[in-house]
């Protein structure tokens, strides 16, 4: 494609873009915009930009237009995710654990509570012992197998049909993966 090769000629050809060969402020041999600077310029601004909007708490609009987007491209994005290598997904939790550290201590006191609510009073201190044996085991797997192990309550301890106990026969070590498919099934189960 042949460009003008001064904004003069641009402008009266009403062509977007022009090319004068010559490099920018910044060193950039490359295509000028008519209405602006140099293109390499521009994609620089726009990196630099995007790094500093990254840092910054998300403003409302913007979680909610990314809310959207999710639900028009639910596939693509779940796609995307699944293509991405384990260390990215990895190292992006670490650094939303340490960004959100308000957001985990909530999650904590709400799945303690929950299962405070659910452990019988008359529980013996062995079977505490017993629990609390459960939850390092599925450390000790997640550690030994590179699997992330979870403990799960066989009937959940909050259901719309029976809410389970915290106690230790209700309670079982599964990886994440078969947790998720239950969870996924239970969803699916017709609530009355
Ligand atoms: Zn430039």
């Amino acid at each position: 494609m042949e460009y003008p090769n001064n904004r003069a000629d641009a402008k009266t050809t009403g062509a977007k873009f022009y090319f004068t060969g010559q490099p920018c402020s910044r060193g950039h041999v490359a295509l000028r915009k008519t209405k602006g600077s140099c293109v390499e310029c521009v994609k620089e601004d726009w990196k630099i930009d995007n790094e500093k909007r990254k840092d910054k708490p998300k403003s409302e609009a913007a979680k909610q237009a990314g809310k959207r987007y999710y639900e028009k491209n639910r596939e693509a994005v779940k796609a995307r995710a699944s293509a991405r290598p384990k260390e990215e997904t990895q190292q992006y939790k670490v650094k939303h654990k340490e960004n959100n550290p308000e957001y985990y201590k909530a999650l904590t006191s709400v799945r303690r509570r929950k299962h405070r609510n659910a452990t019988p009073k008359w529980i013996t201190p062995e079977q505490k012992l017993s629990m609390r044996e459960l939850y390092l085991q599925a450390q000790k797997m997640t550690k030994l197998t590179g699997e992330r192990y979870v403990v799960d309550h066989i009937i959940p301890l909050i259901s719309p049909e029976v809410c389970g106990l915290h106690v230790p026969w209700n309670l079982r070590v599964i990886t994440q993966e078969e947790n998720l498919i239950k969870s996924n099934k239970l969803v699916d189960t017709p609530q009355k």
